[in-house]
């Protein structure tokens, strides 16, 4: 499989929203089959079946939507779509296609049964998506010719193709570009032994000697996610450097994640920023998205786009129609003693929510 990129990159951080291919590591490390992608065992199941049967019918598969969290392998699992299907995947982000002519160029450079993966694909704007329509739908676009009365449109054939599109917020995208999608998967946050895998594997191809309790240490503390789980055995590579140990065990992953103001369950400083904020200028909440990301002094789509599903997932926000609302295991892990309006507040007001859930049953 080749990767057609012309993804201009911004600089990334390390729970960012966008990311660098011209960073080798993180390039060579991208598993290109099925079985060095670890977890997502129910997406991966059912697209190895949409696969084999494209394949038997010798079709393109049809267009896949992938949605979650950054960091998840969305990108991965669109390599190796491409890869299964013995084709090249060309790859784009939605801000970088600004006009229709953009995309026509695209998908006429297409091969066929190509893969074209377009991320962050709600943030097309809406006369790409129009061309996408018909391309997707009929296998055709239509184009303009000549200006003014003399103007006409022809209809152009395109190859059949794969589109994958792949988002961080499903709810954003419009409806008749979601119906176009045939099969359509959400990413879950992965289980710490999930990510050990992960490690384990990409600590061999990058030569890193790490022990098991060095492996489950950054892999139950990476929020669930495969990207962070990377990076932090990277950095934890450099702490072992530092304190001129040949092996990152738990004693030197304990130390790197402690200096990396990474606590025992993964909250990392902006995470419990964002609790404490909720506790003590709110009361434990409700809070508004707007306020909070006002308060905290970061962006709210970061909030809910980073930080706020592994919250939530591990119990520590809930959200109402109100707002977000701390739960009691988050009062418990600040260390923070629970205010007494916090319950009079919380019961007399939020209706559809109990006492349960909001002392972490959600997860
Ligand atoms: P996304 O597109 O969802 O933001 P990526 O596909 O870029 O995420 O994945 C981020 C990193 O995590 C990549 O370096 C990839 O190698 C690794 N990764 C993600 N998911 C998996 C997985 N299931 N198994 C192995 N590595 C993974």
């Amino acid at each position: 499989m080749n990767y057609d990129s012309d993804m201009g990159y911004e600089e990334e951080r390390v729970l960012g929203r966008t990311r660098q291919f011209n960073d080798i590591d993180e390039k060579s490390l991208r598993p290109v089959s099925f079985e060095d992608y670890s977890g997502q065992k129910k997406v991966k199941e059912n697209l190895k079946i949409f696969i084999e049967g494209a394949k038997s019918r010798e079709e393109a598969l049809d267009h896949v939507l992938l949605y979650g969290p950054p960091g998840l392998g969305k990108t991965t699992l669109a390599g190796i779509i491409a890869a299964e299907m013995g084709v090249t995947m060309h790859i784009t982000t939605g801000p970088s296609i600004e006009k229709p002519g953009d995309i026509v160029a695209l998908l006429t450079n297409l091969n066929e049964n190509d893969v074209l993966f377009i991320d962050e694909i709600h943030r097309l704007n809406k006369s790409v998506e129009e061309v996408l329509y018909p391309a997707m739908e009929d296998g055709c676009v239509d184009i303009m010719i000549g200006k003014g009365p003399s103007a006409r449109s022809i209809r152009m054939d395109l190859p059949h193709f794969t589109l994958v599109g792949a988002t961080t917020r499903a709810g954003m995208l419009s409806a008749p570009l979601r119906d176009r999608f045939g099969i359509i998967h959400r990413l879950e946050l992965y289980e710490p032994e999930e990510l050990a895998n992960i490690l384990s594997r990409d600590a061999n191809l990058l030569n890193i000697e790490i022990d098991e309790e060095g492996l489950s240490n950054i892999a139950s503390r990476s929020r669930g996610t495969p990207r962070i789980a990377i990076r932090l055995l990277k950095r934890m590579r450099d702490y072992a450097a530092f304190k001129k140990s040949s092996v990152i065990n738990k004693e030197i992953s304990d130390f790197g994640l402690q200096s990396l103001e990474i606590d025992s369950i993964g909250l990392d400083a902006v995470d419990r920023r964002i609790l404490t904020t909720i506790a003590d200028v709110f009361k434990g909440g409700p809070v508004g998205l707007e306020t909070l990301a006002a308060c905290t002094g970061e962006d709210p789509i970061t909030i809910e786009d980073v930080y706020e599903p592994f919250l939530l997932q591990n119990g520590f926000l809930a959200k109402t129609p109100r707002g977000r609302v701390l739960t009691l295991r988050a009062f418990e892990h600040l260390g923070i003693t629970i205010p007494p309006q916090f319950y009079d507040k919380n019961k007399s007001t939020i209706s559809n929510i109990s006492i349960e859930d909001i002392s972490g049953g959600n997860k």
